[in-house]
C-alpha cells in the first residue's frame, strides 16, 4: 500500500513510524510511506500557507491554493484523499479495515484552525476524526491512522490471525490473556488455560470477552445487535 502524507511538520513522523511492526512493514515493501511538506507548494517568498478567516474570528486557516496544488499533485488518479479533522467521522477498527482495502491513501493534515472549506468540498473523499478532542495539528492523527491500517495489511503481523482475534474485531473487547509463570506472587492463571482442552478454552475466552465487553463497553454490543438486525433485513 502507498500512503502519502501532507503536513507542515514532516519531522514529527521520524521515530514513531521507524520502529517495530511499522518499520518492518516498510522494509518489507508492504507500506510505501512518503511524507510531503505543504510549504513546498507555497509560492511566495515567505512560503505562506495560511491566512485570516473571512468573517473574522481567532486564528488562521490553511489557504486553498497550496492545498489544492499539493493534493492534485500527490493524489494523481489513484489516491483516496482523507482529511484528518475533528469534524470527520470517528476512526475505529472498522474504518481502519476499510482504509486498509485501498491501494493508495493521501492523508491531509491540518494546523491552526484547519482547512479552507473548499478543500473539503472539492477534494476530500473522506474525513476522519481520531476522537472527540482537539490536537494542535494532524500529524499525530495521521500516525494513528497509519499504524492501525498498516498492522492490518496481510503479512504485517507475525501471525495474521492476531488481527482477527483482538479487541474490536467482532465488536467485542479481547478476553484476558496470561503468560508464564502459571503462578506469580500467589496470583494463579485460570485453570482452564492450562488444561490443553482447546474447545473449552475457546468457550471460556468467548465468555470472558462477552463479560468484559458487557461491563466496560456495552455500546459495542448494541452496535453489534444493530448490525446483525440490519444484515437480517
Ligand atoms: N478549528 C478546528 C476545529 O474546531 O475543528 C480544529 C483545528 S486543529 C487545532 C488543527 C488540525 O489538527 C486539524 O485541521 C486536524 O488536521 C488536526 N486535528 C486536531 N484534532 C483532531 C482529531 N481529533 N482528529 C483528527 N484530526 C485532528
Amino acid at each position: 500500500m502507498r500512503v502519502d502524507v501532507l503536513t507542515l511538520f514532516p519531522g514529527m513522523f521520524a521515530g514513531p513510524l521507524d520502529e517495530s511492526i511499522i518499520k518492518r512493514a516498510r522494509e518489507a515493501g508492504l507500506l510505501n510511506l512518503q511524507i510531503h511538506n505543504l510549504r513546498a507548494y507555497a509560492h511566495d517568498r515567505h512560503k505562506t500557507v495560511d491566512d485570516r478567516p473571512f468573517g473574522g474570528g481567532p486564528g488562521m486557516l490553511l489557504k486553498p491554493e497550496p492545498l489544492f496544488e499539493a493534493i492534485e499533485d500527490l493524489a494523481g488518479e489513484t489516491a483516496r484523499v482523507v482529511l484528518l479533522s475533528p469534524s470527520g467521522r470517528g476512526f475505529s477498527q472498522a474504518v481502519a479495515r476499510e482504509l486498509a482495502g485501498f491501494e493508495h491513501l493521501l492523508l491531509v493534515t491540518g494546523h491552526y484552525e484547519g482547512f479552507d472549506e473548499r478543500v473539503r468540498a472539492e477534494l476530500a473523499d473522506d474525513e476522519i476524526s481520531i476522537g472527540d478532542y482537539v490536537l494542535t495539528n494532524g500529524a499525530l492523527p495521521a500516525m494513528v491512522v497509519i499504524d492501525a491500517v498498516t498492522r492490518l495489511l496481510p503479512g504485517a503481523l507475525g501471525d495474521d490471525q492476531s488481527a482477527l482475534d483482538e479487541s474490536f474485531s467482532h465488536d467485542m473487547l479481547e478476553f484476558p490473556q496470561y503468560t508464564r509463570p502459571a503462578e506469580f506472587r500467589g496470583l494463579k492463571v485460570p485453570e482452564i488455560l492450562l488444561s490443553g482442552n482447546h474447545a473449552e478454552i475457546a468457550r471460556w475466552r468467548a465468555e470472558q470477552a462477552r463479560l468484559r465487553t458487557t461491563e466496560r463497553r456495552p455500546d459495542l454490543l448494541e452496535q453489534r445487535k444493530m448490525s446483525e438486525s440490519d444484515s437480517a433485513e
